[in-house]
């Protein structure tokens, strides 16, 4: 199984993703997730990605498309991936396709979490997770039991991600609008697209997900 998590900065694709591996046995592909990676490492592709990050605009095809190749090149693993945020454009989306029906592969389904421009700065601005398992926490949504300690891993470090400001945010979504959404209508025409509303609870997103993959 491919499944793409299609949807803007703070639809909760990484928090939706966590739970799919858990509950379906996929392994989790967040280009986010290994481009802060290569970021803190300081490889050269960290130097070329931070830039872009920085100001919340997406980092060069090239780039995301390498990573990705590697890493799905390495084999499936469990069921199948879940692209959390991946593809974003366009041409990622016809790389994906390209790299996948080399190995017998194709894009199974693509979940939409769709969610309003006006909620998506107060749930990102708001975020931040446990150092050591990553466990995510919101200022207002979800604050731990036991203030400064991990409900997860009982940790004490916690940290947020330098690009979850309001004036980077605002830069993300306007990538979002511009590159990301003509995926939508791909998807569409290829008949493996469903929406899902993100507005819902965290839990009601997660059964929305749940029905939509046993109907597939
Ligand atoms: P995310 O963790 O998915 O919100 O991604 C954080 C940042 O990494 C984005 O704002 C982009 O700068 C970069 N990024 C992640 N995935 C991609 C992608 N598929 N294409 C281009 N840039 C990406």
């Amino acid at each position: 199984m491919i499944l793409v998590l299609l949807g803007a900065p703070g639809a909760g694709k990484g928090t939706q993703a966590l739970r799919l591996v858990e509950r379906h046995d996929l392994v989790q592909l967040s280009t986010g997730e290994m481009l802060r990676t290569a970021v803190a490492s300081g490889s050269g592709i960290g130097l070329e990605a931070k830039e872009a990050m920085e100001a919340g605009q997406l980092v060069s095809d090239r780039i995301v498309v390498g990573i990705i190749a590697e890493r799905i090149a390495l084999g499936e693993g469990g069921k199948g991936f879940i692209l959390d945020g991946f593809p974003r454009t366009l041409a990622q989306a016809e790389a994906l396709d390209r790299i996948l029906v080399e190995r017998d592969l194709d894009v199974d389904l693509v979940v939409d979490i769709a969610i309003d421009d006006a909620a998506i700065t107060r749930r990102i601005t708001g975020r931040f997770s446990c150092v050591d398992c990553g466990e995510g926490y919101h200022d207002e949504f979800k604050r731990p039991v036991i203030e400064g300690v991990c409900d997860g891993c009982g940790g004490t470090d916690f940290e947020r991600r330098p690009d979850d400001n309001e004036e980077t945010v605002r830069a993300r979504l306007k990538a979002y609008h511009d590159q990301t959404t003509p995926l939508v209508a791909y998807y569409q025409a290829r008949g493996v697209l469903r929406q899902v509303d993100g507005m819902a609870g965290i839990d009601d997103v997660t059964r929305q997900i749940d029905e939509v993959l046993k109907a597939a």
